[in-house]
């Protein structure tokens, strides 16, 4: 089954097309990549692909349905979710805490947001879990969320957008910023999330996306270039060109 495809999707700014025809079919439960050179697409396709920026041309489909028209909330509400830096918002909170409220408001319980957490027992048992699938150390979900490594701070954004049970999670740079023996972490751990989830990464750092995709898409000038399993990918004389012509 699909999880997430376009069909000639395509932008324009001005005269000047930033994406050109794309593309792109997630089977259920991959674990795809999208790389390319500054300059390639990377970022339009994400706005594309969340409903933050219109087409000019072309269709994106989530599971079954053409979402092309559809809003940013809309998609979210249909399953896709996507990370956003937001680690700054409750740096006092616990990452079980944070987890449990977000699982509260996906349930519609915000107006019980004054009770205390604990009250909601079922829910905190399910945010630890959500958060042991991510790898979390039982002392580090009990820590203020501010004191963690930079690296499980990002993890727990990805925790958050868990929290909405996407089928689509989009990781746009999730490793931004994150020190490289942290970034690799951050990566395992939702490749190794059980396969419900289709996850859909967009990153510049090679050495990251060989690590986790098991397909690649290489966008060059807005379109894609050469699309396979990394270790086709790897050894293909035009995606060298494009990375060394940076
Ligand atoms: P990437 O994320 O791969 O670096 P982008 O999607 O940011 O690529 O940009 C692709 C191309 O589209 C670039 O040449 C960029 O200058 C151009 N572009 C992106 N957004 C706009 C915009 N809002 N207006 C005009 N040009 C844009």
């Amino acid at each position: 089954m699909t999880a997430l495809a376009t069909e000639g999707l395509s932008r324009d700014f001005g005269g000047f097309r930033a994406v050109a025809g794309i593309d792109l079919v997630l089977a259920q439960g991959a674990r795809h990549a999208v790389i390319g050179p500054n300059g390639a697409g990377k970022t339009t396709l994400v706005n594309l692909l969340t409903g933050a920026l219109r087409p000019t041309a072309g269709r994106v489909r989530l599971g079954g349905e053409d979402v092309t028209a559809l809003s940013q909330h809309a998609r979210v509400k249909r399953g896709l979710a996507r990370t956003f830096q937001i680690n700054q918002l409750f740096p006092e909170f616990t990452p079980v805490q944070a987890v449990t409220l977000a699982l509260l408001e996906r349930e519609g319980l915000t107006a019980r947001w004054w009770r205390p957490v604990s009250a909601h027992g079922a829910v905190v048992a399910e945010a630890r879990a959500l958060l042991d699938s991510l790898r979390f150390a039982p002392a580090e979900m009990r820590a203020a969320t501010r004191s963690l490594p930079y690296g499980r701070q990002r993890l727990l954004e990805i925790a958050l957008a868990l929290a909405l049970r996407p089928r689509v999670l989009l990781l746009d740079e999730p490793a931004a910023g994150v020190p490289p023996g942290e970034s690799r972490a951050v990566l395992d751990a939702v490749a190794a999330l059980p396969r419900d989830v289709t996850v859909l990464l967009i990153e510049h750092d090679m050495d990251l996306v060989f690590r986790f995709a098991e397909r690649i898409t290489v966008l060059a000038q807005g379109a894609v270039l050469v699309e396979g399993p990394p270790a086709e990918v790897a050894r293909d004389p035009r995606v060298r060109e494009v990375y060394l012509g940076e």
